[in-house]
């Protein structure tokens, strides 16, 4: 616990799952802040806001402000605002569109294009218009390089699929916001003002959470919860140290590693 100052948490899965907290979150979270370990919890979901999140994390018990929260969108505005001399052009869900309103925006020959999860809305004129754009010397921003998602049963065609097509005639790489990419990562780590080897991420997906952790040079324990296969283990060489079986388990995991050093 003394080497470790901040904690980064993905949050579905890991916290919480089917909109419930998962047993001994609650009391692990507070039990965080009571020893003044900061926390950050990191999401790739575009769907909701910050704010939206601590709502909907406080309605299942939890205190998490909004500033405690990143996600690949918060993270993807922060990043245009870092750079806003810049013109962007935005393919992104509409009602996102407000979260961006002090970008500065284009139709003609922007200097980024963002794009991102509009499903249905995604159609030949407006990839093309992408691709000229890209290969007039726009650079490409995403959320995220999912192939597919699940819903309601059945796997859909997700943004990473046109992102990757970009990419893929243009010669160009996406600069991706999301886990596993280590952006989001890091900006968690720069808003606590830590050093990275005081920090660890814990998630439950081995592939965005503990790859993504690896990529930005961070500790990480995969949690026994939501995505978790066994198979994960000897698969991404998770040592019996990297691995937490349920989240109850952490406090105590952390004071053991305190006895040992
Ligand atoms: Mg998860």
């Amino acid at each position: 616990m003394k080497s470790i100052k901040g904690i980064i948490f993905d949050i579905d899965g890991t916290l919480v799952l089917n909109q419930k907290a998962l047993p001994g979150a609650l009391e692990t979270v507070s039990s965080l802040k009571e020893k003044g370990c900061q926390l950050r919890l990191i999401s790739n979901m575009t769907s909701k806001s910050p704010v939206e999140l601590s709502h909907m994390l406080g309605s299942m018990g939890f205190n998490i402000d909004p500033e405690e929260i990143q996600t690949a969108v918060s993270v993807c505005i922060e990043y245009l605002n870092n750079h806003c001399d810049k013109t962007v052009f935005l393919a992104i869900p509409e009602k996102l569109l407000p979260l961006f309103s002090g970008v500065n925006k284009t139709q003609d020959n922007p200097d980024f294009v963002v794009m991102g999860d509009l499903d249905s809305e995604f159609n030949y004129s407006l990839l093309n218009r992408i691709f000229n754009y890209l290969t007039s010397g726009a650079e490409l921003i995403t959320f995220h390089k999912n192939p597919f998602y699940f819903r309601d049963n059945a796997k859909w065609l997700d943004s990473g699929a046109f992102t990757m097509a970009l990419e893929q005639a243009t010669g160009k790489t996406a600069v991706v916001m999301g886990k596993p990419s280590p952006v989001l990562f890091e900006r968690a780590v720069a808003s606590m003002g830590l050093d990275k080897k005081e920090v660890l991420v814990i998630g439950d997906d081995v592939s965005s959470d503990i790859q993504g952790a690896r990529n930005a040079g961070l500790k990480s324990l995969l949690v026994g919860s939501g995505k978790f296969q066994p198979s994960h283990l000897e698969t991404y060489r998770i040592s019996k140290d990297e691995f937490l079986p349920h989240i109850s388990d952490l406090i105590t995991m952390l004071e053991k590693d305190d006895e040992a050093a």
